[in-house]
């Protein structure tokens, strides 16, 4: 086992409204407990101006304080986390009409003691761990076109320019409960790890995003992403956390350029085989939700709005997957 202290951990945060948003409904925070466990969260709120920001800022400090005040193991932490940060944003939606519908993304990277750490993920936000020069995800979009990915039915590029691609499958603050995947990982000296919202994702390949981490330090890292998301016009919010733990491989990346890893690490392929029978039971049931909220639309002659159904800006857009 290993010696790692997460206290050692070089962490950077930096998130920005990007170049065509007036809003930045990302959220981000990094928090550590009184065991210097540190947590690290990145959040991207749906549902209108005020919702989407609500939602992923609420969702970020729920978390943060669950994980605080947590006398439990990290497993059972995270998902009591998730749970937590889950009905909060489900009631103030609920109370409040100018929040009605909103919900997060939530993606979140726990170091904890002996070596270890623990990812959490609820929606399309990422986390990756880079290892010997290559980058490998370390969670699996709860997405339309994830799924469709994953059964071979699209293709990785093509699903970055498909239209449901904002559609979710899972999302936090929108049902009354929510079900996140957490799966634990073994740390070796030099790993990097980087979670990001999908304004980062959807705009830069893995191998570029892996050649940047592995050859920078944290914060310069998470400057040089924004600013290559930002060249490219950036469409949407952009978030982008990084821990570097200690030691091991250079950080200097030489010779040939990187070539993406699609393939899950070892430690995690047998819990994203377990789960993904329950992606499809999920899938289901959020057809049989669309049709129902399609019937009540319908119903009232589409008056009703469609705040939180869609991660796109567009005022109008038929609901969808939330
Ligand atoms: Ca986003």
């Amino acid at each position: 086992m290993s010696l790692i202290d997460p206290r050692a951990v070089l962490t950077a945060s930096l998130t920005e409204v990007g170049c065509v948003r007036e809003v930045n409904e990302d959220s981000c925070g990094e928090f550590q407990d009184s065991h210097g466990r540190r947590l690290l969260v990145v959040a991207d709120g749906m549902g209108g101006h005020k919702g989407g920001a609500t939602a992923s800022r609420v969702a970020v400090e729920t978390v943060g304080e669950v994980f605080q005040s947590s006398q439990t193991d990290p497993e059972k932490t995270l998902f009591a986390a998730v749970e937590a940060a889950n009905a909060r944003v489900y009631e103030l939606s609920r109370d409040n009409a100018e929040l009605r519908g909103m919900g997060t993304t939530a993606v979140m990277l726990l170091l904890g003691e002996s070596g270890t750490a623990w990812v959490a993920h609820v929606g399309d936000s990422r986390g990756y761990r880079m290892r010997d020069g290559q980058i490998q995800p370390i969670t699996a979009d709860h997405s339309v076109v994830g799924e469709m990915v994953r059964q071979g039915l699209l293709s990785e590029a093509d699903a970055a320019v498909h239209p449901r691609r904002n559609e979710i499958l899972r999302s936090v603050g929108v049902e009354p409960t929510v079900q996140p995947d957490v799966a634990r990982l073994d740390l070796a000296e030099g790993d990097r790890f980087l979670l990001c919202s999908d304004g980062l994702s959807g705009l830069l390949q893995d191998p570029e995003i892996c050649a940047v981490v592995l050859r920078e330090p944290p914060q310069q890292a998470a400057r040089t992403l924004i600013d290559t998301a930002n060249q490219r016009g950036a469409p949407d919010n952009v978030t982008v956390q990084i821990a570097a733990i200690p030691g091991g491989q250079s950080t200097e990346v030489t010779g040939a350029p990187l070539f993406s890893s699609s393939v899950m690490p070892a430690d995690i392929v047998e819990e994203n085989r377990e789960r993904k029978v329950k992606i499809i039971a999920g899938a289901t049931a959020v057809v049989a939700g669309l049709l129902a909220i399609a019937m009540i639309w319908m119903a009232f002659g589409g008056e009703i709005g469609s705040a939180g159904a869609s991660r796109s800006k567009a005022p109008n857009s038929a609901p969808v997957a939330r």
